[in-house]
């Protein structure tokens, strides 16, 4: 057991500021699996990274603290030298002061004092950067220095690329700070000695996702039975609470006499009867997927610094495509389209896709809200080619409400995603069997092989793209197999499982 006090820092501290569990465990589990950063973790850090560099162009003349961050102590060190030059601003400013490290991305002279600016990577200011600020006034003062506002300096929305002179917002928080400062010196003293005890007691409950998905769900959350009220489709956790508290754990539990909606009371049927659920209504819902159809798939990327014509910070840019188009002669043509590298991918790609579609009376989408905002960019960065786009989207079919509106299998497991309802619908088929097999990791992925493509020695560089390539098609081949699916069932018109 532990019996020397950890020292804080700001990230140690916003931690336990959600929960004193999640610190203890942070602090004395540090390799613990749960900690793993993700693939798209890694992304928003690096983009992070990237922002943070650039922010700095935007309080110009500053000093910056050039060290690794793991050397601490030379970083204060180096903090306080640089503070006795007449720099404007010192970057990866860091200070310890009450046991506790904090790190300032912008230390700005002001006409008394300094200025703290703490730099976000998202598009507003949002309310959990209040004491992330708020620690690093309190430490700052605490080492001496009269710091006189707070800032939090976040991505513009408004900003489109190539004019990047609006990239940045600087909201003035510190009204805000200097009210959220009174309980800092408690709570850093609570988490202090709770850090010195063994592993608190917390019971879990809305802070384990609030306002970050805590790391150690799976260790304290209990093991949810299948079918559990929790699954049934987008059901809040509230509600779900409250059958719970009435005496109804899982779907199996519910009264016939429940107000549901309709989905839901699908939902309830299926799973109760073990048995998959097709209304008769799907026969007309499937009418409107008029051959010759074609299959499409977007995947995007999302910079944080936008970098093509017209984009704005954190935007979704199509950068690649699957089509499977019917041929007339039965069978499929599948047409792809992937960015080789970091220009706008956007003509070549609207270029090919055109082509792709050309003599599909419909188009296939799943969750096609997607796919039409997608078209909707190229039209307006590709204009030759607006017409021929409009009518692509113009012929978009939705393939999942077709399946929300009118199935429901007991293996959804209370979502409509390709994930969930192609395993249950056509067994045999996943993305098992792919190296890529999920959205997030695609477009981290794709990013890298655009970005940083050329850095790769050619054979990895081949073999991401082909990757790439594989995960982006199996989606458009989900889609097809599950239209003949749902074509099959309306031909039975039996209830299957
Ligand atoms: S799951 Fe909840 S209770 Fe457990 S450590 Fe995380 S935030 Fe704390």
């Amino acid at each position: 057991m532990p019996s020397q006090p950890a020292r804080l820092s700001k990230s140690r501290y916003l931690s336990g500021l959600q929960c004193h569990k999640q610190l203890w465990w942070r602090v004395h589990e540090p390799e613990a699996p749960e900690l793993a950063p993700s693939p798209g973790q890694q992304n928003l850090f690096a983009q992070g990274h990237d922002v943070g560099e650039r922010a700095r162009q935007h309080v110009p003349g500053g000093e910056l603290i050039d060290l690794p961050f793991y050397q601490h102590d030379n970083m204060v060190a180096a903090t306080r030298e640089a503070l006795k030059h007449e720099a404007p601003a010192v970057y990866e400013a860091w200070f310890l002061a009450d046991d506790t490290y904090v790190g300032v991305d912008i230390l700005e002279r002001t006409p008394r004092g300094y200025g703290v600016i703490e730099v976000k990577a998202s598009n507003s200011y949002k309310p959990e950067h209040l004491p992330d600020a708020a620690v690093q006034v309190h430490v700052l003062r605490r080492a001496g220095l009269a710091v006189e506002r707070a800032e939090v300096m976040h991505l513009n929305p408004q900003c489109r690329y190539p004019d990047l002179s609006n990239l940045f917002i600087r909201e003035d928080v510190t009204a805000l700070v200097e009210g959220a400062l009174i309980g800092v010196p408690d709570e850093l003293a609570a988490q202090r000695a709770m850090l010195a005890g063994a592993l608190p007691d917390v019971p879990i409950g809305e802070h384990c996702t609030r306002p970050y998905d805590c790391p150690f769900i799976e260790r304290c959350w209990p093991k949810t039975p299948d079918h559990h009220v929790s699954r049934l489709y987008r059901i809040d956790r509230k509600r779900a609470l409250e059958l719970e508290a009435d005496g109804f754990a899982t779907i199996y539990d519910l009264p016939s006499d429940l107000e549901l909606s309709v989905i839901h009371a699908r939902q309830v049927k299926a799973v109760q009867s073990g048995r998959m659920v097709v209304e008769p209504t799907l026969t007309k819902a499937l009418a409107q997927f008029g051959s010759p159809l074609a299959f499409l798939d977007f995947e995007t990327v999302s910079l944080a610094i936008p970098r093509w014509p017209g984009c704005r910070p954190w935007q979704q840019v199509p950068v690649q495509f699957s089509v499977h188009a019917e041929e007339r002669g039965g069978g499929f043509a599948h047409h792809q389209w992937i960015a080789g590298g970091p220009d706008d991918p956007r003509p070549a790609l609207a270029e090919a896709l055109v082509e792709a579609c050309a003599g599909a009376r419909k188009i296939v989408a799943y969750y096609a809200s997607f796919e039409r905002e997608c078209i909707r960019q190229l039209r307006e960065v590709v204009p030759r080619l607006a017409k021929e786009l409009e009518r692509i989207e113009r012929r978009l079919v939705d393939l999942l409400p077709t399946i929300r509106n009118h199935v429901y299998h007991p293996d959804f497991g209370g979502g409509f995603s390709l994930k969930k309802t192609l395993p249950a619908l056509v067994p045999g088929l996943s993305y098992s069997d792919l190296r890529v097999q999920d959205g997030e990791v695609a477009t981290v992925e794709l990013q890298r092989l655009m970005l940083r493509g050329a850095e790769l020695p050619a054979g990895e560089r081949a073999a991401l793209r082909e990757d790439l390539l594989r995960y982006c098609e199996r989606d458009t081949w989900a889609m097809v197999k599950l239209l003949e699916k749902l074509r099959s069932l309306v031909a039975d018109q039996l209830d299957l499982f």
